[in-house]
């Protein structure tokens, strides 16, 4: 299902990956599904069977796309813009973009678009927080995912100071050369608003940086009874997609 953490963004999870709160119900999983297949199958493919009107780069007004469904599926009488931008945001492939308020489709399409790639959301660098025990063996041998699947790297220093917290009072920082790594084809991809999971990341592409973590005092007490490590992250949920994508 989709929700919003109010600290953290969008997930597709019970509980929000980074905090282990529930947050907010935004949809279930089978509406998740049928909106992703329509989103998909509107920006890929048949735009004009929704009337809407797709500029040269493939981008949609993104309230136009809300009324537009509206129009067509009642079910749809909830549907909100946030609606969709919780979709895209969560997306763990990345299939979607969304700028100034218009949405497309990143690759995929049945007609042709104008993909400008320099813009494809992934900052240059994401942080990572370790603890002091752990911290020279990971600058030796990388990041590894433990029980999770796949690794969280957090967006700012201050994202991966709260996300070590959870684990340790002073989180040593590392800072990652993600531009390097997804160079050299590691995937890194966004989870939520401060979240992004990629595969393992190796040690050249990992640098300790020097953090004043009184910078940054922590916000609230973390409950020591709730384990944000072991809730579900989005990559576990099924994949929502449209029928016959030729990839
Ligand atoms: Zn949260």
């Amino acid at each position: 299902m989709l929700r919003e953490c109010k600290e953290h963004g969008y997930f597709r999870a019970d509980y929000c990956p980074v905090c282990g709160q529930e947050g907010r119900f935004l949809m279930n999983s089978e509406e998740l599904d049928r909106l992703s297949r329509t989103l998909a199958g509107v920006l890929r493919h048949f735009p004009e069977r929704f009337d809407l009107e797709v500029d040269s780069y493939g981008f949609v007004d993104l309230r136009r796309f809300v009324n537009a469904i509206q129009a067509k599926q009642r079910r749809y009488h909830w549907l909100r813009p946030h609606h969709i931008l919780a979709i895209i945001e969560t997306d763990n492939k990345g299939r979607y973009e969304f700028k100034d308020g218009k949405i497309r489709a990143t690759y995929a399409h049945s007609f042709e678009v104008e993909l400008d790639t320099s813009n494809v959301g992934i900052p240059d660098s994401l942080y990572y927080p370790a603890t002091e025990e752990e911290v020279d063996i990971i600058i030796e041998t990388g990041i590894k995912p433990s029980d999770r699947k796949r690794v969280h790297l957090s967006k700012t220093v201050k994202d991966a100071v709260n996300a070590g917290r959870v684990r340790t009072e002073s989180p040593v920082i590392l800072e990652v050369d993600v531009k390097s790594a997804v160079e050299d084809g590691i995937v890194v991809q966004k989870a939520g608003k401060t979240v992004y999971l990629a595969e393992e990341i190796g040690p050249k592409y990992l640098k300790k940086i020097d953090v004043d973590l009184s910078e940054f005092p922590p916000d609230r007490p973390q409950p020591d009874d709730q384990k944000p490590d072991m809730a579900e992250t989005p990559e576990d949920q099924p994949e929502a997609d449209d029928k016959g994508e030729p990839e």
